[in-house]
């Protein structure tokens, strides 16, 4: 009984990769949105896997808002979480298969752009051109004064030499990593690409998120409103499940190697 359960699991997963390779190939402006999801398999955790997300863990408001960020935040406390959480991984980390996957599909022609919620730069690092950081990114932070940027390190330099988070820039200001908080608007020419490409795709791959986070979460409903496929790819279910043309719930490292080989082999 349980292998003819695994048999027909498995050839429902072969038809939705087939599937999937074959709208890619018939579709001419490709855009995926991704999520936290794209890099757990690199060792970076997300935030509502059950069991592994960090929101499990932490307050995000306590810690990822931009009023408790302003306000202050103890320095111990969070070196503390920092180690607990393993949140240095974001630095360390490599692209997985699934990353190096959907970069494939950029060198052939068949993704014009990733819009990504992650802050990791693990597409760019896997060799990807155009990344929408719709969230920022923890490449660097900015003075919310005089607007001066400055690389990671130096923030982290910063921090340790004022023995304080946030850090002071010599103007006086705060200096913030250029990611979004809690609380923040998204940044605005991000913002507006990402709807741009939305608009204008005839395919939307959504790879590794929950597509709860507004506005993010109001992308997949543009592209459909567009007359766009939408293919999810996601260990959980998703809000959207149930209006897309596939829904694959698998791992990404496995599942998106699968499509691209397929897809590769039906431009032959
Ligand atoms: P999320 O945590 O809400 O959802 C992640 C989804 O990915 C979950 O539904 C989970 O089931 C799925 N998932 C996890 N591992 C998977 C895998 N290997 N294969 C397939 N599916 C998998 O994340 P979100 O939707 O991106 O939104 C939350 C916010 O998290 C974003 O704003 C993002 O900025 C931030 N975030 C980023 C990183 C990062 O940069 N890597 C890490 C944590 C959180």
């Amino acid at each position: 009984m349980n292998d003819f359960n695994n048999n027909s699991l498995d050839k429902t997963l072969d038809e939705k990769i087939k599937k999937t390779a074959e709208l890619i190939k018939d579709s001419k402006s490709i855009v995926a949105l991704t999520g936290a999801g794209m890099s757990t398999e690199s060792g970076i955790p997300d935030f509502r896997s059950p069991g592994t997300g960090i929101w499990e863990k932490i307050d995000p408001m306590k810690f990822a808002s931009i009023d408790s960020f302003i306000k202050g935040l103890d320095l111990d406390e969070l070196i503390n979480l920092i180690s607990d959480l393993d949140i240095t991984s974001i630095f360390t980390s490599e692209p997985n298969e699934g990353h190096k996957a959907l970069a494939e599909l950029e060198t052939i022609n068949k993704l014009e752009g990733i819009i990504t919620q992650n802050v990791d730069m693990l597409h760019q690092k896997a060799g990807c051109k155009n990344v929408i950081e719709i969230h920022g990114s923890m490449k660097t932070a900015s003075c919310l004064r005089c607007n001066k940027k400055i690389e990671f390190d130096e923030f982290l330099a910063e921090t340790i030499e004022q023995q304080k988070i946030p850090p002071k820039c010599p103007c006086g200001g705060i200096i913030k990593p250029d990611v979004v908080f809690f609380g923040e608007m998204l940044p605005k020419k991000a913002l507006s690409r990402s709807i741009e490409y939305v608009s204008r795709c005839d395919m939307l791959l959504a790879i590794g998120s929950s597509l709860v986070v507004y506005p993010v979460s109001s992308l997949p409903r543009l592209a459909k409103e567009h007359g766009a496929k939408l293919v999810i790819i996601n260990i959980e279910k998703t809000p959207y499940d149930n209006v897309a043309d596939v829904v694959i719930h698998g791992k990404i490292g496995t599942v998106l190697p699968r499509v691209v080989k397929e897809v590769k082999r039906l431009m032959k």
